[in-house]
């Protein structure tokens, strides 16, 4: 059945946005999981602190406040490693929130407890205040430089970012992040020096244990795994696909964890001339397609299948890939990503929708479902030189007749997606949006108004 249309040639919303439409929004149960766990992580020190501490009861309260608050810090802590097993349940945008959230309820907290009670001790008194201010600091930084909320929603913030980002790189940004450790310092002498909470010793032994706990996964996740010889790679092709964009090939070493279609690493190019920063790039090709594409760097079917990164010059880092040589040494984090899993778990016909570069992590998902499913892709670019998967996905669209395919010069309209998307790729069909964080968030918005259900939306932000 055509869904009714408007003025515009767009079919007429079929169901409601709103409040509704939140409702359906992808949370797996491990999301409300890892909340639930996140936010009980104090119980037990609160628990200790009320049985072992005689005081009113309002100053316990007060107490409990900071327990929590330091609590979460920490937790936030262990989260910045980006635990794998994490990401492929919930996502590591979902992970970041909780990582973000977490430091704002904590800020909440630390705020009453600091403006509530009342010491002349100054080294209690300043080891706390210190701290706060940090813990503001740091929260506001973090909102405006590090976190996309709201510089992907306001143009202001967005002018900010790029007018201070000269300075403020994303590296210099991550060190400044760290000051967090300087807060937890301050915390854990705080608590030492009170003496009343300093003889509760079954409490300090256990926030003592809280914070050994969080630095050890810290130091883990960031120095001890990345070291690991499965997490390294080799650089076996750079070549130009336009005067802006390359593609990198890279071999990971035997034993590396095997990436899935859509799936993104961090990578790292340790070379003299290049700054050894971790970037976030999807693998464009399926893995499969990249051993096929690539078969002369990797010898056998048995080791792990090269990745295909397409990267676009947007700034400091990446305009200066043309000098990676071959050969290279490349340290890999990852894979990260859900896009595979959700899909493969369901049987719906598949929208895939790239913005610009956001077609690479598309190109894979596109080769591994063309043969299975019913799919459309759909790429829009500034100009035509940025087709450059014009020919791969052209060739999936000959030789498997429920693949389409279809790009188009500057943004899609909702009148253009109108006249693309049949009633049941709308009404059924899984869609997965990648570009831009900007544009992401427009295309949302119209596919939302075409009857699209939120639920049904999947997207990657290429901004972090
Ligand atoms: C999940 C994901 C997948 C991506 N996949 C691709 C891809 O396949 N191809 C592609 O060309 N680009 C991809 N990007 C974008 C790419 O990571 C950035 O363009 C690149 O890191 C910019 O670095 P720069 O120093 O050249 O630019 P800059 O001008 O320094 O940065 C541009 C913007 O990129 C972000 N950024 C910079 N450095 C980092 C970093 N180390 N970690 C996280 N974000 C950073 C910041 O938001 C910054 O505002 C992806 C991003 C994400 C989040």
């Amino acid at each position: 059945m055509t869904p009714p249309r408007q003025e515009d040639g767009a079919p007429k919303r079929t169901r409601p946005r709103g409040r509704r439409g939140r409702r359906d929004a992808l949370r797996p149960p491990s999301w409300w999981a890892a909340w639930a766990v996140s936010l009980a992580a104090p119980a037990p020190l609160i628990l200790l602190l009320n049985t072992q501490l005689l005081a009113p009861t309002r100053d316990l309260i007060l107490y409990d406040c900071g327990v929590a608050a330091y609590t979460w810090w920490l937790v936030s802590v262990a989260l910045s490693t980006r635990p794998r097993a994490l990401d492929r349940r919930i996502g590591l945008p979902a992970l970041y929130q909780l990582h973000g959230g977490l430091g704002v309820l904590a800020l909440l907290l630390a705020s009453a407890h600091v403006l509530n009670l009342f010491t002349m001790h100054p080294i209690i008194y300043w080891s706390g205040r210190v701290a706060w201010y940090l813990a503001i600091f740091g929260a506001v930084y973090a909102a405006l430089f590090m976190s996309g909320w709201l510089v992907d929603r306001l143009p202001l913030a967005a002018a900010v970012k790029r007018r201070l980002g000269r300075f403020l790189t994303h590296e210099a940004s991550v060190w400044i992040h760290r000051l967090n450790f300087v807060m937890i310092g301050l915390v854990v002498l705080h608590v030492h020096v009170i003496p009343r909470v300093s003889a509760a010793t079954g409490f300090v032994i256990a926030v003592d244990l809280y914070t050994l706990a969080a630095l050890a996964v810290y130091l883990w996740g960031k120095l001890i795994a990345p070291a690991a010889p499965s997490r390294q790679g080799t650089v076996i092709a750079n070549t130009a696909l336009n005067d802006t964009t390359r593609q990198v090939v890279i071999a990971p070493a035997a034993g590396a964890t095997a990436y899935e279609p859509g799936d993104f690493c961090f990578v790292t190019f340790h070379t003299p001339g290049l700054p050894a920063q971790a970037h976030p790039f999807s693998v464009t090709f399926a893995p499969e397609y990249a051993r096929a594409s690539a078969a002369a760097g990797s010898p056998t079917t048995a080791s792990p299948a090269p990745l295909v990164l397409t990267i676009r010059g947007a700034g400091d880092f990446t305009s200066q890939l043309s000098r990676l040589p071959v050969g290279a040494d490349v340290a890999l984090e990852g894979p990260f990503g859900r896009f595979n899993r959700v899909i493969a778990a369901e049987d719906r016909p598949l929208v895939l929708l790239g913005m610009g570069t956001g077609i690479a992590p598309l190109v894979g998902l596109a080769q591994a479902y063309a043969a299975s499913r019913r799919v459309m892709v759909l790429h829009s670019v500034s100009r035509p030189e940025d087709l450059y998967y014009d020919d791969v996905l052209s060739s999936l669209a000959r030789h498997n007749p429920t693949f389409r395919y279809n790009h188009h010069r500057h943004r899609y309209t909702r009148a253009d997606l109108a006249a693309l998307l049949d009633a049941d790729l709308l009404a059924h069909g899984r869609f997965v949006v990648v570009g831009p964080a900007p544009a992401v968030l427009a295309m949302r918005h119209t596919l939302r108004a075409l009857g699209v259900p939120a639920r049904h939306l999947l997207d990657e932000r290429l901004t972090m």
